[in-house]
């Protein structure tokens, strides 16, 4: 499982050990050290998992997870605030700003992986399964591999996580708003008919094998990714 995870600490030994973990884990990092800087890089791309510490200098990580969870775009974002205190009422108040889970410090590496996975697991089940088949059409996300009866079909990495998202999400209808928000997270720069030029990139890859006709076009509502053609 490979997830994309911006680490929100102050305290730059922390950040680092948290940081050395993720990657040797697999995962691709992002780093800020306060509120406002990691606003910004949420921004410019939704990252699948937070790791927000409590106390930071200027905006706390709470009010930042607040200001997310109120934004239409980063609501359904899945973080997991760090935190100093084992206060009771801390864990309250998180709660109910809709964080995923809590770690208090100091915690092990192998305890912070386990946390990040199971919530992963339950919030973002495309990213945490490893691999996907349908009909013969197999979709890896650890080695990035996409294979039509094993032989392997190349994909920019755009057109992978389309795939992706509608092997994981068959015979429902999803319109491009909806692909603009699963696939590109930020869609504030993109448009929809962008949605269209990588449907047909990805049609045009999977054409040899003929699993392009799985990629349906719903008229009026957007695409559907059938299993019974
Ligand atoms: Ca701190």
């Amino acid at each position: 499982m490979a997830a994309q995870i911006l680490v929100v600490e102050d305290e730059l030994s922390i950040q680092e050990l948290i940081a050395v973990n993720l990657v040797r884990a697999g995962h691709r990092v992002q780093r800020a050290v306060d509120a406002e800087t990691a606003q910004d890089m949420i921004k410019a791309a939704l990252p699948d998992l937070i790791l927000l510490d409590w106390m930071l200098p200027g905006i706390s990580g709470i009010d930042l997870a607040r200001r997310l969870r109120a934004a239409p775009y980063s609501r359904d974002v899945s973080i997991i605030m760090l935190t100093a205190r084992s206060d009771e009422r801390d864990k309250i108040t998180g709660l109910e700003t809709g964080v995923d889970d809590f770690i208090t410090k100091p915690f092990s590496p192998r305890e912070l992986l386990a946390r990040i996975t199971a919530v992963l697991r339950r919030r973002l089940p495309h990213i945490a399964t490893d691999a996907i088949e349908v009909n013969g059409l197999r979709l890896d996300s650890a080695t990035h591999r996409v294979t039509a009866f094993g032989t392997e079909v190349a994909l920019g990495p755009t057109e992978f996580r389309l795939l992706r998202f509608l092997m994981t999400h068959t015979e429902q209808v999803h319109s491009r708003a909806q692909l603009l928000n699963q696939v590109w997270g930020d869609h504030v720069f993109v448009e929809d008919r962008t949605v269209d030029v990588h449907i047909r990139r990805l049609r045009a890859a999977l054409e040899d094998s003929s699993f392009d006709a799985m990629i349906q076009t719903v008229r009026g509502s957007g695409y559907r990714f059938s299993r019974s053609v």
